[in-house]
């Protein structure tokens, strides 16, 4: 029997985040680091609850400064 296709799925760190009540968090917003170009604000927000959790990520664009 194969493993289920599910069964790991839950703690890739490239999925979305998970909140604290165990909900699952969407991608609320999208906007530019205030002082770092380089970065941007993510903000989350949770299905179950409405917490918002603001994380800091790497652009992936090609053209950052140096
Ligand atoms: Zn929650």
């Amino acid at each position: 029997m194969p493993l289920a296709p599910n069964a790991t799925s839950a703690r890739d760190p490239f999925l979305l985040p998970v909140c604290d009540c165990g909900g699952p968090m969407n991608l609320a917003s999208l906007e530019p680091h205030a002082t770092r170009s380089d970065l941007e604000l993510k903000t989350y927000k949770c299905l179950h609850c409405g917490k918002q959790d603001v994380l800091t990520a790497k652009k992936r664009s090609p053209d950052v400064p140096r």
